[in-house]
């Protein structure tokens, strides 16, 4: 397969296309300072590969390597605003795709720990995080249905991947007082954004909006 080669962005070019980025971020209620900056530190640029890397600022999922997506920024914007995540934190991922979530998140928390099931995306976004430095993060390969019970319990919880429900292990490897964000759904197409909270008596549930994730997988891949 062939491509026109596309000529490279002028640092103006580049410079424009993240301000729009930013903007359209804010526009579609991104609007807390420390979710915004750390979305102007790391470049979605870093995450896309091939012919959809110029189409990396824009507001819109895009296709990786084994048959998964990106998310949206601005998805990722909100789900990360609505974890409330604080410096102190230690957050748990479940769904590294490309691993750009877990780098906002990076900047926000102490220590990310992200699963994914296909080991090749955690290899590729192991070696991306050490080439940006992001010291913090720590990428496993497994079931993040069943969580990281090594690593458990934490102060937040995001699933990048659609359940049916809220998986139980996720739930019991949340703190007291800890959030776990997360899309659920009987289908591929009618999916909810749902905030949970853990009290000390139960759990809190709270739907936030309509969200498209890919499913949420039991077992490795064998990638
Ligand atoms: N957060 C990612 C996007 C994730 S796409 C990003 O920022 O790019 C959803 C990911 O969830 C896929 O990579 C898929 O492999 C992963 N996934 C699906 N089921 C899973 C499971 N049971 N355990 C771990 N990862 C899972």
């Amino acid at each position: 397969m062939s491509e026109a080669p596309e000529a490279p962005l002028t640092p103006e070019e580049l410079a424009e296309r993240k301000m729009r980025f930013l903007f359209g971020l804010r526009s579609k209620g991104v609007t807390e300072a420390r979710v915004l900056a750390a979305m102007e530190r790391i470049d979605r640029g870093d995450f896309v590969r091939g012919i959809f890397a110029a189409r990396a600022y824009e507001d819109m999922p895009l296709p990786i390597a084994c048959g998964q997506t990106i998310s949206q920024p601005s998805v990722v914007g909100l789900m990360t605003q609505a974890l409330e995540v604080g410096p102190r934190d230690t957050v748990l991922e479940i769904g590294t795709g490309s691993g750009y979530q877990a780098a906002v998140l990076a900047h926000l928390a102490r220590r990310v720990y992200t699963v994914d099931r296909h080991r090749r995306l955690v290899r590729e976004a192991e070696a991306l995080f050490q080439r940006l430095d992001l010291t913090n993060i720590v990428a496993r390969a497994g079931d993040g249905s069943r969580g990281l019970s090594e690593q458990a319990p934490f102060d937040r919880i995001i699933v990048t991947a659609a359940a049916e429900d809220p998986p139980g292990p996720l739930l019991s490897q949340l703190k007291i007082g800890g959030i776990m964000v997360l899309p659920v759904g009987q289908s591929d197409t009618v999916q909810s954004l749902i905030r949970v909270k853990r009290l000390e008596t139960g759990f809190d549930y709270e739907e936030l909006r309509p969200v498209r994730f890919v499913p949420l997988v039991e077992g490795m891949a064998s990638d």
